[in-house]
């Protein structure tokens, strides 16, 4: 036990000296950067606290391993409540759907279902329209050497994705997501032309609506008119984030968007937008978070929602 408890220490000195870069950075307040500094160490306590647990609830545990047990119950109880005192919870958005994963491939159905099928909170999934109005679930300007928003449906419908889907469109991608429980983070590429764009909007907020889908989506895009548009197009409340990087919380508030939904090295260049984010009462989304090292950056930022790749390992580092 003696043994155990040591390593613990050492893994929390570890923990320290690791976030301690993190606790210096200039933070947008003082009660913002107090708040985090609770919230992390009831988190890293907890986890220990937690694996001692499991540890002591071995059947070789003594009389006096089990009052310790006890001991840790009462401190993990009390570690719950500072913690839901001090910090909200953190959701698991899949990038471009589940798909490093058997069966599975970017942008695909089986992504969508997969995603769901893990519990994660949301899946993202890019959109184009061809130059015929068809929405196209795809992440590349081009499929298959063809560039999607000036070509006509009939040329994309028979092509195939790596793992032998057809390529979807969002009306089937809709359709799926019906049966789930998975947030569906829809975002709208950049196109070309604006009025093709406005009209992608149109249609993509048109058909949500009339999947009576509106609870279940929110919308992303790298293009500033687009954010506008979704944001002006899309019933009052709709999440609509901004990914591209360059403007702070306070320049984006007075769009009434949900929040930024930035590049985990955008977020690292300024972290101090987190607690502005959540100051101005918005929200903040970080991508692709795939190291370890960047998730629990994200994690002990506070970050509300971490979109990654690897879906399953943040999942066990946000509840081991
Ligand atoms: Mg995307």
């Amino acid at each position: 036990m003696k043994r155990l408890i040591a390593s613990y220490v050492a893994s929390f000195a570890r923990w320290i000296c690791r976030s301690l870069h993190s606790l210096v950075v200039p933070q947008a307040s003082l009660a913002g950067c107090a708040a985090r500094v609770a919230s992390l160490v009831c988190r890293k306590l907890r986890l220990l606290v937690c694996r001692s647990l499991r540890f002591a609830s071995l059947p070789q545990a003594s009389l006096a391993s089990l009052s310790q047990v006890s001991l840790a119950g009462f401190v993990v109880l009390l570690l719950l409540v500072l913690d839901g005192a001090t910090a909200s919870a953190q959701e698991v958005i899949c990038h471009r759907g589940y798909w490093d994963t058997e069966g599975s491939a970017q942008n695909s159905i089986r992504s969508l279902i997969k995603a769901d099928s893990i519990g994660a909170w949301g899946s993202e999934f890019d959109v184009w329209m061809t130059a015929d109005g068809v929405l196209v679930v795809n992440h590349d300007e081009t499929f298959e050497g063809i560039t999607i928003e000036t070509a006509k449906w009939k040329q994309l419908k028979n092509m195939r994705l790596k793992n032998g889907e057809a390529l979807p469109t969002l009306e089937q991608m809709l359709e799926c997501g019906k049966s789930l429980k998975t947030r569906l983070i829809v975002e709208m590429k950049p196109h070309t032309k604006r009025e093709q764009e406005l009209e992608a909007a149109r249609k993509i907020v048109k058909m949500v609506k009339e999947m009576g889908l509106e609870e279940r989506v929110e919308y992303i895009t790298f293009s500033y008119q687009g954010m506008k548009n979704l944001k002006e197009l899309a019933p009052d409340g709709t999440p609509v984030y901004y990914l591209n990087g360059e403007l702070s919380p306070s320049q984006l508030v007075e769009l009434g968007v949900a929040g930024i939904d930035y590049s985990i090295g955008v977020m690292r260049d300024h972290p101090q937008w987190i607690d502005e984010a959540h100051s101005l009462g918005m929200k903040v989304n970080v991508w692709t978070v795939n190291s370890d090292r960047d998730m629990e950056w994200c994690i002990n930022y506070g970050v509300d929602f971490i979109t990654t790749n690897a879906p399953e390992r943040l999942q066990n580092m946000l509840e081991p």
